[in-house]
């Protein structure tokens, strides 16, 4: 039996009705920016497995740094005892997170850092007798699949069976530069008028929501209301965090720093999975106190786990080379290239970039493009590339180390499927 048949014997797949999708091809290794599937077929994985694996697949310095500290200490629990791969992290991070932040809390995902940032600012406004408990969130926002995260996303048809148990969320529009007096009168009235504990926003780029871009000075604008109004800002960069949009962190274009910052993904170079809710003095000082019921009571089993921290520290430590840096800006240039060849072609509506990730608008009705997916994926991937369009977006965020002939190879890809489409 082949693997792919094997697979439908007992393995469920996330976000998938198997009913209407059974087959799921299997990959059996990867390397750079290729991933092999079991007959040897080679794609290019120009969304970086879902934006992890910035470094390239199986990266060396990370895998010797991992295998370094297998021998040495595997796990360990991580209440009343700490270890030097969680201590190194945290100093390494210091050096490269916005200056206001000051502490670092260790879950397992991109929606844990969430559920615990929310967890945070609840308990921030609790602890100093507050009773503050509706979260602001952006309107199509995506911020995970847990039960915090999921209610402060946007709404999805698929959240039906769970509406109603959601915990209490406040959408407003994303700021753009027609709406941004709309918004702000909005977003006042919510925090001057209901006990508004926290406002989360992806920054900058709404990943789910097919690569939205919104501007730094409106998401400012925000923030300085919510300060004001003693809201906790909780900056979700899961997705943006750790050079994707040019800077270290989506954060960083902003004056106004936010006091909660959420990162996974690439943290680790996709090695493993872990993740990190890093606050600000002023967060952390709220649960210093002689009682012990307002320290933070959430813990997971595998916090800080040794293993996954020292792959995240060999991740810092190669996204400061020089030779990163100069691969994201080789990227970001190549993409700008790109963009003036495809952005007048009929078949595309807009197109927009940050960083390294750049998005193109296909100009067709979302109808006729419903049968389309199917099809510009299996283009794809027929030419040996993968990418996963969002609506009727294609968009790119490749590992930071695709070459130069890889990039034209996915460029080509998507050009000849503005020719099929
Ligand atoms: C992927 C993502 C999450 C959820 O992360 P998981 O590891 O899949 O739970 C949360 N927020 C943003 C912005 C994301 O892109």
């Amino acid at each position: 039996m082949s693997l792919q048949e094997r697979d439908k014997k007992h393995l469920w797949h996330p976000l998938t009705q198997h009913k209407i999708h059974p087959n799921h091809l299997p990959i059996v290794s990867a390397k750079g920016c290729i991933l092999t599937d079991d007959k040897g077929n080679e794609y290019i994985d120009a969304i970086a497995s879902w934006y992890t694996c910035m470094y390239g697949h199986c990266n060396e310095f990370i895998t010797s740094k991992v295998k370094e500290g297998l021998d040495t200490l595997d796990q360990v629990v991580f209440s009343g005892y700490t270890h030097k791969p969680a201590i190194e992290l945290s100093e390494a991070l210091m050096d490269i997170l916005p200056k206001n932040q000051q502490k670092i809390f260790f879950s397992d995902n991109g929606s844990t850092s969430v559920d615990v940032a929310i967890k945070m600012a609840l308990q921030y406004h609790f602890n100093q007798g507050e009773k503050r408990g509706k979260i602001v969130a952006l309107e199509g926002g995506f911020h995970g699949d847990t039960f915090g995260a999921m209610s402060v996303s946007g709404l999805s048809v698929y959240n039906g069976p769970f509406e109603d148990f959601f915990i209490d969320v406040a959408r407003i529009p994303i700021p753009n530069k027609d709406n941004i007096q709309v918004v702000i009168d909005q977003f006042e009235t919510l925090v001057k008028n209901e006990n508004v504990a926290a406002f989360i926003f992806e920054p900058l780029v709404q990943g789910a929501s097919a690569m939205y871009m919104y501007d730094a000075h409106l998401l400012d604008e925000l923030i300085a209301i919510a300060h004001e109004n003693g809201v906790v800002t909780i900056a979700d960069e899961v997705m943006t965090g750790f050079g994707k949009t040019g800077k270290n962190f989506a954060s960083e274009h902003l004056n106004n720093k936010p006091e909660i910052i959420c990162l996974s993904k690439s943290l680790t170079g996709g090695i493993a999975p872990m993740a990190l809710t890093t606050c600000s003095q002023k967060i952390y000082d709220a649960f210093y106190a002689d009682e012990i019921g307002k320290g933070f009571f959430h813990g997971h089993t595998y916090s800080a786990n040794p293993l996954a921290c020292n792959a995240a520290l060999a991740s810092m430590k190669l996204l400061q080379t020089e030779e990163m840096q100069e691969n994201i800006q080789r990227v970001i240039q190549s993409h700008k290239e790109f963009n003036t060849k495809v952005k007048d072609h009929p078949k595309v509506k807009s197109t927009r970039q940050l960083g390294i990730i750049f998005a193109l608008d296909l100009n067709i009705e979302m109808e006729r493009y419903g049968n389309l997916r199917d099809k510009l994926f299996q283009h794809f991937m027929r030419t040996g590339v993968f990418l996963r369009p969002l609506g009727n977006t294609i968009y790119i965020l490749a590992p930071f180390t695709i070459s130069k002939s890889e990039l034209q190879k996915v460029y080509k890809s998507i050009e000849q499927a503005l020719e099929i489409v």
